[in-house]
């Protein structure tokens, strides 16, 4: 703490003179120094390079070419000022495979530092490459993206490029790497089909990848892979290109953007859509990140005392307030969408982020692809800028077409995150009911004693576990420490149930579909492999479960009254019914949605004992869903075996009868 300190009260912010008297932290210092080109880094072509920076502070600036990523010596070429504060070389020469730094003269002191816009870096990002982007396209590389008509069709799968494949009976080539998850045909333990061909098959649409952009040495090194060395990757080092340990050569430049493009285009051709989970609101190091160097005091939030502001709780966040920072992502999403075609956008610590960019993002998006989902943590997390402006859920109403992870849905379901022994609505505990509604309901305003943060369905995600905190399974262990397995595998059934039916987006985390375990490590961002591989054995044992996953997947698709597209047909169409404690029931009336049945009747029962649940009288109820936790069935009542969920329906016109029942489960 007080080392960070010392380099702060020393930290030099530029001699103001240069800049016209205007400090950088001063607000005219913005309309005086934006600019608004689209030609910030690199531009390359076979006869010329040109380098663009974006430095108002800096009394001089160079470009420093080197042969190598580790050539001790380079050569420096000054570049003239030119307008808004930017810089400007051009070289008439093939500069393919060389590698560049910018330099800047910031007061007395001189900085090398990687350009933020860099699109290729050597081994560790310590430095730009530059490369033909042309020649970066694997040999099959096309535009067309699986289909997805609503943003609520979407079955989100949250995965870690190495969890998939590092494990030794993954059946996958090239473990632990981009590649790996291209393999199709794999096979694991008893010949189940792992990797690829197991996401494929489980009738998920967007598979979420934690972070693949260029994340940093300490987390792992890129020239030590020989060693294990794990991470999730959200301490971002170089935004604009991906991470280097996940391909097969890190050290040449081109090898780590084909294999993330043909990894994309892998799952593409699978009819999957692929979400990159995006890291805006801290940079791994406040002090040493290229942005602290070219242009000291901008990029980053400072409190009045001129520290960094620390509400990421990794030491600083970025000012995406400022016009330049709230440019580079922007411009750094608009680059990933196009260059890269991925489908989506989460949002570490979205929270942080301002409502302007990220509605700023949403519209760009729009005109690339309205159907590029964009959704993230809206947690409420103090920092150095008004709450009013913090893309939080309280500015929902602000951000339409954004979703928000829904801690609500999450906690209802299996507990209180942050105490590990407190159990949900499925371990059994009391009065969580009302929640669990709150979650069918989509968030939305539902009723005066039904409502959570959400406008529309499609601004709720909705989930019982991702990578952070326990997995479901752990949680439930934690929180019945007597229960059977048996008992246990039935209420992590259900947590997966009412995810894939209530309103909004449903999310889930790879290995939920096999009761993924993490043995009780809570946060397993560095822990080693055994802890976060996908576990392929499990899968094995768990085959009955994963097909559980696949029937819900089925029952959501076949059901279009589970995705309905706005608040209002929520609103008409949902009704909570009478049930017993621990058990929540509902009605989704007349066609909801389309559906082809005139009424689904819902029941979560997390009741182990037998149980009576009275049905509506609204016609002559079939099965749909879940007909091994009946023990009876009357016109007016169901008895319930214990816990688990039961989907009946009142068919509709009998020409539609037959596809309603292709979703059925026996
Ligand atoms: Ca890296």
């Amino acid at each position: 703490m007080s080392v960070q300190k010392d380099r702060e009260m020393t930290a030099n912010y530029g001699d103001p003179v240069i800049t016209g008297g205007l400090s950088v932290f001063d607000k005219e210092f913005d309309a005086a120094y934006y600019y608004e080109g689209n030609d910030l880094g690199i531009s390359y072509s076979p006869e010329q390079t040109t380098f663009k920076l974006w430095a108002p502070t800096a009394g001089e600036a160079w470009v420093c070419l080197y042969d190598s990523w580790d050539a001790e010596q380079g050569t420096r070429h000054r570049m003239r000022r030119d307008i808004n504060g930017t810089w400007v070389l051009k070289l008439n020469e093939d500069l393919e495979g060389v590698y560049y730094n910018f330099c800047v003269q910031i007061g007395e002191e001189q900085h090398e530092a990687v350009d933020p816009y860099a699109k290729a870096v050597g081994v560790n990002g310590d430095r730009g490459a530059i490369v033909d982007l042309k020649k970066t396209n694997p040999d099959r590389w096309s535009d067309e993206k699986p289909e997805l008509s609503s943003p609520l069709d979407a079955v989100i799968y949250e995965l870690h490029v190495r969890d998939a494949t590092i494990h030794p009976a993954s059946g996958a080539r090239h473990k632990g790497k981009y590649l790996g998850l291209c393999e199709p045909g794999t096979t694991g333990p008893g010949g189940i089909p792992t990797a690829l061909d197991h996401i494929a098959s489980l009738g998920v649409t967007h598979v979420q990848l934690l972070p693949v952009f260029d994340y940093s040495t300490e987390s792992v090194d890129e020239t030590r892979l020989e060693e294990e060395q794990y991470n999730w990757g959200y301490d971002p080092k170089n935004y604009n290109v991906p991470e280097g340990s996940y391909a097969t050569d890190p050290y040449d430049p081109y090898s780590r953007i084909r294999e993330l493009k043909q990894l994309i285009q892998s799952f593409h051709d699978r009819g999957l859509r692929v979400v990159m989970d995006v890291v805006y609101n801290h940079v791994y190091d406040g002090h040493l990140s290229t942005f602290s160097q070219l242009v000291p005091g901008y990029y980053l939030r400072y409190t009045k005392d001129r520290q960094f502001s620390n509400g990421s709780g990794c030491g600083n966040d970025v000012a995406s307030e400022r016009p330049m920072m709230s440019k580079f992502i922007v411009d750094s999403i608009r680059y990933w969408a196009e260059e890269y075609h991925f489908d989506g956008f989460r949002f570490d610590l979205m929270g942080l982020i301002d409502v302007a960019t990220m509605n700023e993002i949403r519209k760009q998006l729009n005109q690339i692809d309205p159907t590029i989902l964009v959704y993230g943590e809206g947690w409420s997390i103090p920092t150095e800028l008004a709450p009013s402006q913090l893309a939080t859920q309280a500015s929902a109403a602000r951000m339409p077409g954004i979703g928000f992870f829904s801690d609500c849905v999450r906690d209802a379901i299996k507990g209180h995150v942050f105490e590990s022994a407190t159990g949900g609505f499925v371990t059994g505990v009391f009065g969580k009911e009302q929640e669990v509604r709150k979650s069918v309901a989509g968030g939305i305003d539902f009723s005066d004693d039904i409502k959570a943060f959400a406008m529309e369905p499609l601004q709720s995600i909705n989930y019982a576990e991702c990578h952070d905190n326990h997995t479901m399974w752990d949680k439930i262990v934690l929180a019945t420490d007597t229960e059977s397995g048996l008992l246990r595998r039935e209420m992590h059934r259900l947590g997966s149930a009412i995810i894939l039916t209530s309103q909004g987006i449903p999310f889930l985390h790879a290995g939920q579909e096999f009761m993924r375990t993490k043995d009780g490590v809570e946060n397993s961002y560095n822990a080693s492999d055994l802890v976060n591989r996908l576990d392929w054995d499990r899968c094995n044992v768990h085959q009955e479960d994963v097909d559980y996953i696949r029937a819900l997947i089925s029952l959501r698709k076949t059901h279009p009254a589970f995705r309905l597209q706005n608040a209002d047909l929520v609103r008409s169409h949902l009704v909570f019914e009478p049930s017993p404690a621990h058990s929540v029931a509902y009605t989704l009336r007349s066609h909801a949605g389309g559906d082809p049945d005139q009424h689904l009747f819902v029941v979560y029962n997390a009741d182990r004992n037998r149980v009576r649940i009275p049905l509506p009288e609204l016609g002559k109820w079939e099965l749909r869903f879940g007909g091994e936790y009946i023990q009876e069935q009357h016109d007016d009542y169901v008895m319930l075996s214990g816990i688990g969920m039961v989907v009946l329906a009142v068919a509709g016109e009998p020409e539609s009868r037959e596809s309603a029942a292709s979703g059925k489960q026996e």
